[in-house]
């Protein structure tokens, strides 16, 4: 599914996000940025050794903020890390701390003069944010900011299995037809 947020495009695939061309992906990181299960470890698989190298350096990363690396190995050659909420954690400051990732991670991507990024289901594995939730709260802090800020041309949502990809479709019909 694919729609233009003036000249931007959104887009959902089902997918793999290590695969994706885009100029930057996002990982969905802890706080030590040094690597962990889920989309993190096959980020960190496929980029190769030389990214938790280039993550040591970086001192980690708050909930809700987000880092730059360089690809490595990946085809795209840039990896924004954002570290989202822990659903049962933070309570009444998940939703806050889950928009703020995609927000910070644009906003990051924005100031490298990226024009198209990958996201992942932030949240919605490991650390427990259930999608329906998730995703109505994702499609509209990235359509509020490419409302803001044309120069990013591209966001595709790559969503790993049938059921993410179902909720974010739902999410996103249910936006548009408002
Ligand atoms: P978190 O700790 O933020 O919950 P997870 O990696 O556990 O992060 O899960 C976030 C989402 O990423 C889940 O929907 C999971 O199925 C998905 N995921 C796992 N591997 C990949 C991948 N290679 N590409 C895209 N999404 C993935």
């Amino acid at each position: 599914m694919q729609i233009k947020i003036n000249k931007s495009s959104l887009e959902l695939a089902q997918g793999d996000i290590t695969q994706q061309d885009t100029d930057a992906i996002v990982n969905a990181a802890n706080p030590t940025l040094l690597g962990g299960g889920g989309v993190d470890g096959a980020i960190h698989r496929a980029a190769g050794p030389q990214l938790l190298e280039e993550c040591r350096t970086l001192g980690g990363c708050n909930t809700g903020d987000a880092k730059i690396t360089r690809g490595y190995r990946l085809k795209a050659k840039h990896v924004i890390h954002t570290v989202g909420p822990v659903y049962h954690r933070e309570g009444a400051r998940a939703a806050g701390l889950l928009a703020s990732c995609y927000r910070r991670s644009l906003e990051v991507a924005r100031e490298n003069g990226l024009k198209s990024i990958a996201f992942p289901s932030i949240s919605t594995g490991a650390y427990g944010y259930p999608v329906q939730e998730a995703a109505p709260i994702a499609l509209q802090t990235v359509i509020d900011y490419l409302k803001d800020h044309p120069e990013i041309e591209l966001v595709r949502f790559v969503l790993f299995d049938r059921h993410t990809y179902e909720a974010y479709e739902e999410a996103l019909k249910r936006i548009s037809a408002t």
